[in-house]
């Protein structure tokens, strides 16, 4: 049994009295993240069929949509070609809550403060089904990085990322967002069962160094959301500074109220703390979630929900600094009806899309506001790599995204030495002559670009796509 520090052992004491050892107990198993299935790419009973042809047994988990645990516990379905191509994302289920309450929806404005790596984020673009501008945030860019390569892997192109000290963003960007997720830095207590590291750097001295960052971000937040917007507040944390306190401090000094944090079936999530001075209305209204009330199947987590009942635009005198920049693409038209004519996919299937070209060419949904590359350090999807005369070259990402569609210039993988072949970046052999570019698949599953050069395809799987170079679970 794991031993904590005393600094540890006096938060469990305090919210937790009479149920230490429930807690302690839990310590013990480690949480087995579950799959939340995309359909973005990849109809999801298809992608289930595959995980059982390599042997594993998805169970679906009750009331959540798309969610399933993998037997047996051993398996690894991080490690599969599906999930290489992004057709689902390993998550915890206390992690799936935040999106859940926050409900995004299509076409609109949502903010995601601290979004890296992704968890989140994937989940509200596909809850946003790829539409409206999704603006996905984080000050390390390390972190940065993983998040991007998460976005290209679920195929999500209705969001930006930005690289903004999460404080400032409001003052920037004043009462722009219909919704803001603010899933906060924090102490990490509740995710003690996986990783065993944060006792080696947890000290009471820290809690009140996030608690303030944390309130600076929620103010932040605050001033990014519409009057009558929803703001979603989370941590992985159990510390009453960190969660009911802030919360309470946060309602003082700005227009917003609690809302209630509807009942997700499935889950038992209990009431906030009552101790040191926390009102009935914080602790009626938030949430916190045990894993040992929820038979170890997740982590310690805690939420909270706020509406925003009135303008703070009338501090600090903000504007909101989105740059007017040239970014529309010409002969926008010409180069979808080349996709569609050379690929063989479907014309309306391209109707939802814009470009703009911010040097290579990007995808993004139609009611995307364009204003944000300027701010962004990508956005959306990139579309296509080199120009030359109007001619194009389709990134993995796009066909990838298409494969479902494309009919025309594809050519499908039979051998499995091929497939690993093609998957490393290596040449294959073609039995016809091919030229131009080609869509190449596994079954039903596109791999992404290959370029055929006679009897030879060269593999254009960027070296970030192939199998075994992400931190797969
Ligand atoms: N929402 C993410 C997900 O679901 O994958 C996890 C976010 S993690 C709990 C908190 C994030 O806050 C970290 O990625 C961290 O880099 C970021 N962060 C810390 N300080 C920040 C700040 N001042 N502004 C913006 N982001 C910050």
């Amino acid at each position: 049994m794991i031993t904590l520090s005393p600094d540890v052992q006096n938060v469990i004491d305090e919210i937790l009295p009479g149920e230490q050892d429930k807690f302690l107990g839990c310590l013990d198993v480690r949480v087995k993240t579950k799959l939340r299935l995309s359909p973005i790419k990849m109809d999801p009973e298809k992608t289930l069929r595959s995980l059982t042809e390599e042997g594993m047994t998805p169970v679906k988990i009750p009331y959540l949509p798309d969610t399933y645990s993998v037997e047996p516990e051993t398996s690894y379905p991080g490690r599969t070609l599906v999930h290489n191509l992004g057709y689902f994302y390993l998550q915890d289920l206390s992690s799936m809550i935040p999106a859940l309450v926050l409900d995004p929806q299509p076409g609109e404005r949502i903010l995601d403060l601290a979004a890296a790596p992704g968890s989140k984020t994937t989940q509200i673009a596909q809850m946003m089904k790829n539409t409206g501008t999704l603006v996905a945030n984080d000050v390390d860019s390390g972190r940065l990085s993983n998040l991007s390569f998460n976005l290209d892997r679920m195929g999500i192109y209705n969001t930006v990322v930005t690289h903004l000290e999460g404080a400032l963003v409001g003052k920037r960007f004043p009462e722009y967002f219909d919704r803001v997720l603010l899933d906060a830095p924090c102490s990490a207590l509740g995710v003690l069962a996986n990783k065993q590291d944060v006792l080696n750097w947890w000290a009471q001295s820290k809690v009140s160094k996030f608690a303030t960052l944390q309130e600076k971000l929620l103010i932040s937040a605050i001033k990014a959301l519409k009057p009558g917007g929803r703001l979603v507040y989370s941590t992985c944390t159990l510390t009453p500074e960190e969660n009911e306190l802030t919360v309470q401090s946060i309602l003082a000094k700005y227009p917003v109220e609690l809302e209630n944090i509807p009942v997700i079936n499935g889950f038992t999530m209990r009431s906030g703390l009552t101790s040191r001075g926390i009102s009935s209305e914080v602790s009626e209204k938030v949430r916190r979630i045990y894993p040992f009330d929820n038979n170890n199947n997740l982590q310690g987590f805690f939420v909270a929900c706020f509406k925003k009942t009135g303008t703070t635009q009338n501090e600090d005198f903000a504007v909101l600094s989105l740059p007017t920049i040239q970014t529309g693409v010409r002969n926008e038209a010409v180069l979808f009806g080349r996709m569609s004519a050379y690929f063989g996919i479907e014309p309306h299937l391209l109707e939802g899309l814009k470009l703009i070209n911010r040097k290579d060419l990007w995808v993004v949904p139609n009611d995307f506001d364009v204003r944000w590359a300027g701010t962004s350090i990508r956005t959306g999807m990139r579309f296509a790599r080199e120009m030359y005369d109007d001619a194009f070259k389709l990134t993995t990402d796009v066909l990838q995204l298409y494969g479902r569609h494309i009919s025309e210039h594809k050519i499908t993988i039979e051998n499995p030495q091929e497939m690993d072949q093609f998957q490393s970046g290596s040449n294959i052999h073609s039995e016809k002559e091919l030229r131009g570019q080609q869509a190449v698949f596994w079954g039903d599953f596109c791999l992404g670009s290959g370029l055929g050069m006679g009897r030879t395809i060269k593999s254009q799987i960027p070296r970030s796509k192939r199998m075994g170079s992400d931190s797969e679970i």
